[in-house]
């Protein structure tokens, strides 16, 4: 360890007043420690003390000191004091981590110093009493502490993922719909995202896909951002959670946000990322797939005929006029379709909110309809091939022009029929609803999101509140993005 240099160095502690002379060691914790439970990596003067023991009778009085509310294991799993992120415990009488069970870890220290003797390593799943430093062993013991796995990391067999109960209790007996929980606001200013995430676990070939991922451990090297994904959709989806609420906290870290403050934005990005994530991790030795659950669920088609124009005035009026050459079709691939309202400027007037209906704004997507992009060109969209299970409607109402925003009410029918806008007959109804309120005062936007949990029943979540949802109003709601699911062929669930 010598010349490396360590973020802490602290004197070893006092070990409750015991012969051990702790005089002249000044060691700092070791931050490479294996990613494990073993030590075996250490400094002889650092290895753990080695009078193991077994498994007795007197867990049980260990395991009475345990506190579960306390515990939370949605945020970074870094020491408390050293903030090293390997070999880390959890405190399960206090619910602070803490690294590593060498006599001078701080996990060590801790139990000395406050008496709390049981701990979880947050990466094995394996359960010890410090500073005896046991394992515990004993499969009836193990069982009393399996609800506190299922909340560090809860998995899923595949039978199960079909018959999660609708409803479970939380630590303090308190019902709650499961699935249907809140989000932490993390640093005040994830609201926007945290709609994002909602939005996704409620696609569900999606939920189905990533509710199995830990399970199946088929062999596949999943990227961190599908792996944190997957893990805060099994906890969204647990009946078994401690609080009625996740905290994203983790996924978000590894989301770039910083220039993306619209829901779209960041959906956008995570549906390309977790999309790419999957590709690789399953074609690691095959052909190069293409596609993903993510891909499969709502991606489309579509068939772009861009036209040259010119401008000419006539009459004053500025007219488009199409050009002889350069008509060139191409094909790609889309996430989510975009439509545009108009942003009235009789609303600032104080006259009726305009209407209009989503059926008028899709006409973009009719093949005929032209859609100026610049001086030079207009564009014709129409959407080809299979329609996707899923189709998402990005309103788009301006929040990223920096203009005006379009107040506009967007009217929508219960039933959307895409035939006019693709080459086959498709139906659709809408599942999720990403709308936005503006504060009069602070002109800021808080968001929220409107989900169906029956074919009868909606809720709105906003951040960590749930509450119900009268859907016959949601359409005064400020509609920006919305989650369509296609009600005409059977959606395939499978993998
Ligand atoms: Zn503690």
């Amino acid at each position: 360890m010598e010349g490396l240099e360590q973020p802490r160095k602290r004197q070893r502690k006092a070990l409750d007043g015991s012969t051990r002379s702790n005089e002249g060691v000044n060691k700092p914790y070791p931050s490479s420690e294996p990613d494990s439970d073993s030590d075996s990596e250490l400094p002889q003067y650092l290895q753990p003390l080695q009078d193991h023991k077994t498994s007795t009778a007197s867990d049980n009085f260990y395991l009475d000191t345990i506190d579960r509310t306390v515990l939370d294991f949605d945020f970074s799993k870094e020491c408390s004091v050293s903030l090293s992120k390997t070999n880390v415990y959890a405190c399960l009488v206090c619910g602070k981590y803490f690294q590593g069970r060498s006599v001078t870890s701080p996990a060590f220290n801790h139990a000395i110093n406050q008496h709390h003797h049981v701990y979880l390593n947050l990466k094995t799943e394996g359960f010890y009493i410090l500073p005896d430093n046991y394992k515990l062993t004993d499969p009836e013991t193990l069982r009393k502490l399996d609800d506190i796995i299922a909340v560090l990391n809860p998995t899923y067999k595949l039978e199960e993922i079909d018959t999660i109960p609708q409803q479970a209790l939380d630590l303090k007996r308190i019902p709650y719909d499961v699935g249907y929980v809140g989000l932490n606001n993390v640093s005040s200013s994830s609201d926007y995202a945290n709609v994002v995430i909602q939005l996704m676990c409620h696609i569900d070939p999606i939920r189905r896909f990533y509710m199995a991922l830990n399970y199946s451990d088929d062999g596949h090297s999943y990227s961190p951002l599908n792996a944190e994904f997957g893990l805060l959709m099994r906890k969204l989806w647990s009946n078994k959670l401690y609080k009625p609420h996740v905290s994203p906290h983790e996924l978000l870290k590894l989301i770039s946000v910083k220039q993306q403050q619209s829901p779209k934005g960041v959906l956008v990005w995570l549906l390309n990322h977790l999309h790419m994530g999957l590709v690789k991790a399953i074609d690691t030795n095959k052909k190069q797939k293409k596609s993903s659950i993510i891909s499969k669920s709502v991606q489309g088609s579509i068939k772009i005929t861009r036209i040259a124009v010119e401008s000419k005035d006539i009459n004053g009026k500025t007219q488009f006029i199409t050009k002889d050459s350069g008509t060139v079709h191409s094909k790609t691939k889309f996430w989510l379709l975009t439509v545009k309202p108009p942003t009235s400027p009789l609303f600032s007037l104080g006259l009726k909110v305009p209407e209009v209906s989503l059926e008028t704004l899709l006409e973009k997507y009719n093949g005929v309809c032209q859609t100026h992009v610049n001086e030079t060109e207009v564009h014709q969209y129409k959407l080809t091939g299979h329609l996707p299970p899923y189709m998402i409607i990005h309103i788009d109402r301006n929040l990223e022009g920096g203009g005006d925003i379009s107040p506009t009410v967007v009217k929508y029918p219960r039933v959307l029929d895409m035939s006019p806008y693709g080459d086959s007959r498709a139906n659709y109804a809408l599942v999720a609803n990403i709308v936005f309120k503006i504060n009069p005062e602070t002109k800021t936007r808080s968001w929220m999101i409107h989900l169906q949990k029956t074919s009868t029943e909606w809720v709105t979540i906003q951040d960590l509140q749930v509450r119900k949802c009268e859907p016959e109003l949601m359409f005064l709601d400020t509609s920006y993005l919305q989650l369509w699911k296609r009600i005409d062929v059977t959606v395939n669930n499978n993998k």
